[in-house]
């Protein structure tokens, strides 16, 4: 039965609901590594084998937000906050161009106290000093916001779903409706952005039936970039004690999605490392991922974007994570990407 849907999937064969549970439930090695061969396949010939770097610059961890699982939230009084000021958010952009990123992701919790007018502004001189992509991801806004930041140029927007069961999603997000995070996706689309979405693997009460859905709503709203990452359990959030996610379902998840989707922007995600610190985010390479997101947020910011505790790469400065990711890409054979690694999947133009 595993081998015929391994079949079904090599031949690029469309995979039911029923097909992606079953092949979400293989736990033998070697057809756990056909899996993983299959969906390195599929990667190699749909989006070659070059990885691409997005340069992660974390400059606000305040937010209005309490979502259970996460260490950002609102009511975590533990947690030292910061705000970096505009001048400082486009020199650390400034440094990761000259380090060699093409993209930079703009990253922050749900935090009020930019204007629309300085996000716009931010974006406007971003565009204009550098020859960068850029992504944000500030969370949910208005539809006028994401329409003028788009017209200012950003060209992409990571908004994550983190589960497709609405009633999980309820339980999880106090503040937030599962409805309504499906419009924005929907709106995002429309706007024109290259769209990143995403689902967090492991979450208490999420079912295998929950994943194989997420698997298949990353198909049905047409993400571009879809990022799967493990559940890792904050000590200081509603859900801290809960057990933590596990590596070889979340890779089986990146897989999965890479053979469903085929053309999308699939990246390693940091949680991965921060389950297996050596080579986590390789094995997500070697199972369909294309992507890497290295950090470049001024160091003294990083211990403070706590999203989830044992984060890497807190301590190394920006150009010895760019080394450091360098040596991981050659270390699988594979190549840096030297454009801006634009999703295939939209086959769209930044505009820079
Ligand atoms: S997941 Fe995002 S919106 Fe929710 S609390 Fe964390 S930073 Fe805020």
């Amino acid at each position: 039965m595993i081998n015929e849907l391994l079949a079904k999937a090599e031949q690029k064969l469309e995979l039911s609901r029923e097909d992606l549970i079953s092949l979400l439930s293989i736990e033998d090695p070697v057809q756990l590594q056909r899996l993983f061969a299959i969906a390195d396949s599929i990667r190699q010939e749909y989006v070659g084998d070059e990885i691409h770097l997005r340069g992660l610059v974390e400059f606000s961890n305040y937010c209005r937000k309490n979502c259970f699982y996460c260490g950002l939230r609102q009511s975590n009084r533990l947690l030292s906050r910061y705000r970096m000021e505009l001048d400082e958010i486009l020199d650390t952009v400034e440094l990761a161009q000259a380090l060699g990123y093409k993209t930079v992701v703009l990253q922050s919790g749900e935090d009020t106290f930019y204007s629309l007018d300085q996000l716009i502004g931010l974006v406007r001189q971003i565009k204009k000093r550098n020859k960068l992509a850029v992504t944000l991801s500030i969370g949910e806004l208005p539809r006028h916001y994401y329409e003028q930041l788009f017209a200012a140029g950003a060209d992409r927007y990571l908004l994550r779903f983190e589960t497709s069961n609405p009633d999980l999603y309820a339980r999880l997000h106090p503040d937030s409706r599962f409805g309504h995070r499906m419009l924005i996706l929907r709106w995002l689309k429309e706007i024109g952005y290259e769209v990143g979405s995403g689902s967090m693997i492991g979450l208490p009460g999420q079912s295998i039936e929950d994943i194989a859905n997420d698997i298949l709503a990353f198909k049905t709203l047409d993400i571009d970039m879809i990022g799967v990452g493990p559940y890792i359990s904050h000590p200081d959030t509603p859900l801290g004690g809960e057990p933590d996610g596990n590596l070889a379902m979340t890779l089986k998840v990146i897989a999965l999605t890479r053979i469903v989707t085929k053309d999308t922007n699939i990246p390693a995600t940091t949680a991965l490392a921060t389950l297996k610190p050596d080579d986590g985010r390789e094995m997500a390479l070697e199972s369909g991922a294309n992507i890497l997101m290295p950090n470049t947020t001024p160091v003294k910011y990083r211990p403070m974007y706590a999203l989830y505790p044992d984060k890497v790469c807190i301590g190394e400065a920006s150009n010895q994570c760019w080394h450091c990711t360098q040596h991981r890409i050659a270390s699988i054979g594979r190549r840096l990407g030297l454009g801006a690694g634009m999703s295939p999947h939209k086959s769209i133009s930044p505009s820079m």
